[in-house]
């Protein structure tokens, strides 16, 4: 597949983004001509670790395995799962806070971040993952400003919290929490093309429908599979390189 790129010199700074989105819808804007976008999922990707993860090791209450089971033999949506996960989690926000302040994440992100700012790409961090843990992480991290769309999390006691799903779709194929490939169908519609960058099986469904994808982990194998247009990245330093090329090379020769 043979894509004509070319470089975008002319176009407006990304705008500033919402901290978080919760249930606002996402505006349209103006059309950026040729113009590429990132989209980045969070856990694994950017995250070292899967963040709902480790909450649920050191927070949730028995019952959470069973769940994580049912879903890993499909009998279950992610969206359902994390639901159910979340509700067995027995956490005060301070131990929360706490614990999120541990988490490390590839420290050149913020590098890839600046990098596709500076040539006028939008970055947004789809997750399937929780909107408060990923924007408190990256906040730890210099990257308070970036848009985030994700479930998101609400607290309805002391030590108990429930998760919603604003961005879930009644057509999604893999029953998400938030449906990535909407996403996609969005940020394409606005910007023209999306770069997407991710590690595993959530990202499985949307890296067939991204413009070119940046793979690790387990959607190197995925996209190879599947002859998904991609390179693979093992952290944001190789991942910033790959993307400097795609969107400055007049044309690109997809693997
Ligand atoms: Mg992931």
């Amino acid at each position: 597949m043979i894509d004509q790129l070319s470089a975008n010199p002319g176009l407006k700074p990304a705008p500033r983004a919402h901290r978080t989105i919760g249930i606002q819808p996402v505006m349209p804007r103006a059309r950026t001509g040729n113009g590429w976008m990132v989209q980045s999922d969070f856990d694994g990707t950017i995250s070292l670790e899967d963040v709902t993860d480790t909450l649920l090791e050191r927070f949730g209450r028995p019952g959470w395995r069973e769940l994580e089971a049912a879903w890993e033999r499909g009998e279950i949506g992610s969206r359902e799962c994390m639901k159910g996960q979340v509700l067995l989690l027995d956490m005060s926000p301070a131990e929360l806070q706490e614990h999120l302040a541990t988490i490390e994440i590839d420290p050149h992100f913020a590098g890839f971040v600046q990098a596709a700012r500076s040539r006028g790409m939008e970055v947004q961090v789809v997750s399937d993952g929780i909107d408060h843990v990923i924007t408190t992480v990256l906040d730890h991290h210099g990257l308070g400003d970036l848009q985030v769309i994700a479930n998101r999390l609400v607290q309805t006691g002391p030590r108990s919290w429930q998760l919603q799903s604003p961005y879930a779709s009644a057509t999604c194929a893999r029953a998400s929490g938030n449906c990535k490939c909407e996403r996609l169908a969005e940020a394409q519609a606005e910007h023209g093309r999306v770069l997407y960058v991710g590690d595993s099986t959530s990202d499985f469904c949307v890296s067939g429908k991204a413009d070119f994808v940046l793979a690790k982990y387990k959607l190197i194998d995925h996209c190879r599979a599947k002859g998904i247009a991609h390179a693979p990245f093992t952290d944001f330093s190789q991942a910033q390189a790959l993307m400097e090329a795609l969107v400055t090379a007049r044309e690109y020769a997809a693997a």
